[in-house]
């Protein structure tokens, strides 16, 4: 998608982005944070509210979001303080959510995105944890609304952006890399569609040149890197049409509706003083050591930048293939996998993300649901190397491998796509070719070398595309020459 046209507009940009952290029970209680499950049966005692219960802090949650502070070399508070942050919606039984406000459990931070081959740092000002609200149900019934508090207590990790970004195509490079470094961490699935990763985006526009920022709008709850591209520049659209029409941009919360591509107001935004902070007495503060901190820091895996470089050394692929096999964990496992068992990791670079990827993008699906495995990916690259198989044949293989049940050497086999190699079969192929056409064959003869691919071709027509064609040459060759 083209950038919008902002002549003479510069736009600003940060975003918010909610994390789900990988734990097996909530954030304030020992209900489970499984997705899909039916409805309301994963909502604890405390999760709904009920008086007299008390929340018991889920010390993964602080080590996971150390884990995300260690990461992005940010400032890491030596206290976790959580505050009570009241407001009054169906999908939160408490009437407050937990969360932080002063000393946030990550300070300042930076990561480094990447555009045009033109880095780029942005500024992380803070991530603090949270508890996720439940869902309200609008289309369940006719004329109410139905509540699901299976997700209410579930953990979040916030992370959010100083105002750096400057174009749509920097927040989805910036929201790709917060995608990949959760997921190297493994501290969430990152999955956008169960909403395991979403993001509030702030929107404003200034004319260049300008230093004062103009007022924002916020885009809440945009769930996929396609959507939060198109949110974003359709707002910096609205945003510059208000302006030029002598209007002015006030503030707001606005919601964006994928199917129609618009943005609609939501509410008025709220101030931080609406919400009535305060310390959360029920949970005392929280003791962060340095030798935990370094422990932590001491033990992180190996994150995607130092993989993207490693690929580049070890299986000379480019930096380009690197970054995008890097793109998530899934995948740079998949692809190492195949890497380390085949005569030529560049061949397989190729081929993952080639056409592996293109049926990833057609099935809208990602790695961990390929119905390809990196066995059956080391299996073509094999059969490609010693030429039993030719690269139409690896493209038909591996459509067929989504499209059916069937293994790589069924499909080999049902489709005929095994490349004859012996030198006898050819050898025979020929015989009949040369008998069939005398004439050719005898001006062949007389010094009209140009029939030669004439031969090629008709040997190769008679084989149905399967004689590997290196050997055709070569015993043509031969043949002719007697
Ligand atoms: P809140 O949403 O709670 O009011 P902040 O004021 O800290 O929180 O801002 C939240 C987000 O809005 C941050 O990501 C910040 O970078 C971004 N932001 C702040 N001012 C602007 C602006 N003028 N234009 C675009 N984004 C902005
Ligand atoms: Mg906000």
């Amino acid at each position: 998608m083209s950038e919008v046209d902002n002549s003479g507009w510069e736009s600003v940009i940060g975003l918010e982005i909610h994390v789900q952290l990988a734990t097996e029970s909530k954030i304030f209680s020992n209900a489970p944070t499984a997705f899909g499950r039916p409805q309301n049966t994963q909502a604890s005692l405390v999760d709904i509210g009920l008086p007299g219960v008390l929340p018991v802090l889920n010390k993964k949650t602080i080590e996971m979001a150390i884990k995300f502070g260690c990461a992005i070399d940010a400032d890491i508070s030596s206290r976790a303080i959580f505050a009570r942050k009241n407001y009054f919606y169906p999908d939160l039984p408490k009437g407050y959510q937990i969360s932080q406000l002063d000393d946030p459990i990550v300070g300042s931070g930076k990561i480094e995105i990447e555009i045009n081959d033109q880095k780029k740092l942005i500024g992380i000002t803070r991530a603090h944890l949270e508890e996720d609200a439940g869902k309200s149900l609008h289309d369940k019934y006719d004329n109410f609304s139905a509540i699901d508090l299976n997700r209410a207590g579930t953990p979040l990790l916030e992370i959010v952006s100083e105002p750096d970004l400057r174009s749509a195509k920097e927040s989805v490079a910036y929201l790709k890399k917060v995608h990949s470094l959760i997921t190297f961490l493994e501290i969430s699935d990152g999955d956008m569609s169960q909403g395991s990763m979403r993001c509030d985006a702030n929107v404003s526009i200034r004319k260049f040149g300008e230093s004062k920022y103009g007022n924002r709008t916020e885009i809440k709850n945009i769930n996929s890197f396609k959507f939060v591209e198109k949110a974003i520049n359709h707002e910096i659209q609205r945003q510059i049409d208000v302006v030029e029409d002598g209007g002015r941009i006030e503030q707001e919360t606005r919601l964006y509706n994928s199917s129609k591509n618009e943005t609609r107001p939501m509410r008025s935004k709220e101030h931080a003083n609406d919400y009535r902070y305060f310390p959360e007495p029920d949970l005392i503060p929280l003791n962060i050591s340095k030798e935990q901190i370094l422990e932590i820091r001491n033990n992180l895996p190996e994150l995607p930048e130092e993989k993207k470089l490693r690929f580049v050394n070890e299986y000379k692929i480019s930096e380009y293939e690197s970054k995008n096999l890097n793109s998530s964990k899934e995948l740079s496992i998949f692809f190492e996998n195949i890497a380390k068992e085949v005569s030529y990791p560049k061949n397989a670079a190729k081929w993952v993300l080639g056409d592996l990827t293109a049926m990833l993008n057609r099935y809208n699906t990602e790695i961990k649901n390929s119905k390809i495995s990196y066995r059956d990916m080391i299996n073509l690259l094999n059969k490609i190397d010693d030429e039993s198989l030719s690269g139409p044949g690896a493209k038909k293989v591996i459509e067929l491998l989504w499209e059916s049940d069937k293994s790589v050497d069924e499909i080999i086999i049902s489709e005929g796509l095994d490349q004859v190699q012996d030198e006898g079969d050819i050898e025979k192929l020929i015989d009949t070719i040369i008998e069939e056409n005398p004439k050719q064959y005898e001006q062949f003869n007389n010094g009209k070398d140009k029939l030669f691919g004439f031969f090629v071709g008709q040997v190769m027509k008679a084989s149905k595309g399967s004689a590997n064609p290196k050997k055709v040459n070569e015993v043509l060759k031969k043949k002719l020459s007697q």
